[in-house]
């Protein structure tokens, strides 16, 4: 990449003047103006160049710029660039064909959205029309999107400003051994105790008020936090005891970053509607959705489902869609998550917590990391307390400013850093990527007690 420090001074001046930035206090934030991308990297227009351990927001896992998809995306806007939702179009026909074939059990029907909040959005309506039940019940560590019912059901401080129009949503315990809510010691614990608590909370709330249980197949904003064995078989079996819809969210979790198609595939699981977004398509056209049951779609058979959107199945995100989905059969990159995870990825945090003491867990599977990051592995005592901002978060942002000054674009939330590289990153740039974590780790370091 070629530097042009002006260029790069002009895009940051109108950002600075005009773009009003997601979750941010607008005169707190610096971003950074990005001149190009390609595969998993990004420079800036210095010419500093970035390997990419976020996937953007952990959406671009098939990297930056794919030859085939770009080409599909400009092939489709050449051919027909938009049209309305209610025609069938070849794009959003194969897109759904693609997807229905890939997502668990009998979700063969896709309603199309333009991101991963509006699925939830739709898929609580769907839920909620199919039981003729007004409450939902959602965990807590997770996130669910940014719209009003989407932000309702997640469980981090991004809803407090919005929890006026709470009605209907409960939060519970999801398992979580590492900061165990139940005092358990083991995973079997953690399960049986967590499935117990679930139980109680549909008791107190009352069974036939419950419409929906949504979780993060692995939830991930929260924390990668797979579940034990047997605790989403465990959350199924008692939707289906209530006659609950289950719906899982796998708009971060699904489309390869496991290293099966889908989390769900993990667990043996198949929910009564899934959430997608992200990886769909990485990203390239804004593209969500919801996979649906026939039991539920047969809900809609003769009654009209009331919702919808402008830009349901948008052909410009679908045809990047399809271009995504036979990019990565062809690459074969839902097995080289799997592979380069168990072989490269894991291994490597592992041996980066044996030497630094500011490594209280790593936890993931496929290109789906976590390290907690703590002052006091005995205590696990976070690196920084929950929410934290400004000075508190000092530790955090100088963790964050030498990964970057070791040319790594790290992922950070809270106390954690993920490592959510593009699926098809290679060996050599994972272990690049490892070894400037290990640099950053030695100034989380200088911060255990
Ligand atoms: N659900 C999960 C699990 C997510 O991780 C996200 C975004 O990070 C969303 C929903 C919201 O998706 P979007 O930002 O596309 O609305």
């Amino acid at each position: 990449p070629q530097p042009n420090p002006e260029a790069g001074a002009a895009v940051k001046a109108a950002d600075r003047a005009h773009v009003f930035h997601s979750w941010s206090a607008q005169e707190l934030i610096d971003p950074l103006a990005v001149a190009g991308a390609e595969g998993s990297y990004f420079w800036d227009y210095d010419g500093r160049r970035y390997l990419d351990f976020t996937s953007g927001l952990v959406y671009t896992n098939i990297g930056y710029q794919h030859p085939k998809v770009v080409a599909a995306i400009q092939e489709q806007a050449a051919r027909m660039t938009t049209f309305a939702p209610a025609f069938a179009v070849e794009a959003r026909s194969e897109a759904a064909r693609l997807i229905a074939e890939r997502t668990p059990g009998d979700l063969d029907k896709i309603f199309f959205t333009n991101g991963g909040a509006d699925a939830v959005e739709h898929a609580l309506r769907m839920a909620r029309l199919h039981t003729g039940r007004p409450k939902v019940l959602s965990a807590y560590r997770s996130y669910h999107g940014g719209t009003q019912q989407a932000v309702n059901v997640t469980g981090d401080p991004r809803r407090w400003a919005s929890d006026s129009a709470t009605a209907g949503v409960v939060h519970f315990w999801a398992p979580f051994l590492y900061r165990s809510r139940f005092y358990a010691e083991t995973e079997e614990q953690e399960c049986a105790r967590a499935l117990e608590h679930l139980e109680t909370t549909i008791a107190f709330e009352g069974p036939s008020t419950v419409a929906a249980i949504i979780l993060e197949t692995i939830p991930g904003t929260a924390g990668v936090m797979p579940p034990p064995p047997g605790y989403l078989a465990g959350v199924r079996a008692l939707c289906d005891k209530y006659g609950i819809v289950l719906v899982l969210d796998e708009v971060m979790a699904g489309f390869g970053r496991t290293g099966t198609w889908f989390a769900a595939d993990l667990y043996d699981v198949v929910p009564d509607l899934m959430t997608f977004a992200k990886g769909v398509n990485s990203g390239y056209v804004p593209l969500g959705g919801v996979a649906i049951s026939a039991e539920i779609a047969a809900t809609f058979a003769t009654r009209a489902y009331p919702g919808g959107l402008t830009y349901s199945g948008h052909p410009l995100a679908c045809a990047a869609a399809v271009a995504t989905i036979n990019v990565m059969e062809e690459e074969g990159l839902v097995g080289n998550a799997a592979s380069l995870g168990t072989s490269v990825v894991g291994p490597g945090l592992r041996e980066l917590a044996e030497r630094h003491p500011s490594v209280g867990e790593v936890r993931g599977t496929g290109m789906f990391w976590a390290l907690e990051l703590v002052r006091d592995r005995e205590t696990r005592e976070p690196l920084v307390p929950y929410n934290a901002s400004g000075e508190a978060n000092a530790p955090m942002a100088a963790f964050a400013a030498a990964a970057k000054k070791a040319g790594l674009w790290p992922f950070v939330n809270m106390n954690r850093t993920h490592v959510v590289p593009p699926l098809n990153t290679g060996e050599a740039e994972l272990k690049e990527g490892l070894a400037a974590l290990d640099a950053a780790l030695s100034v989380a370091d200088e911060h255990v007690r």
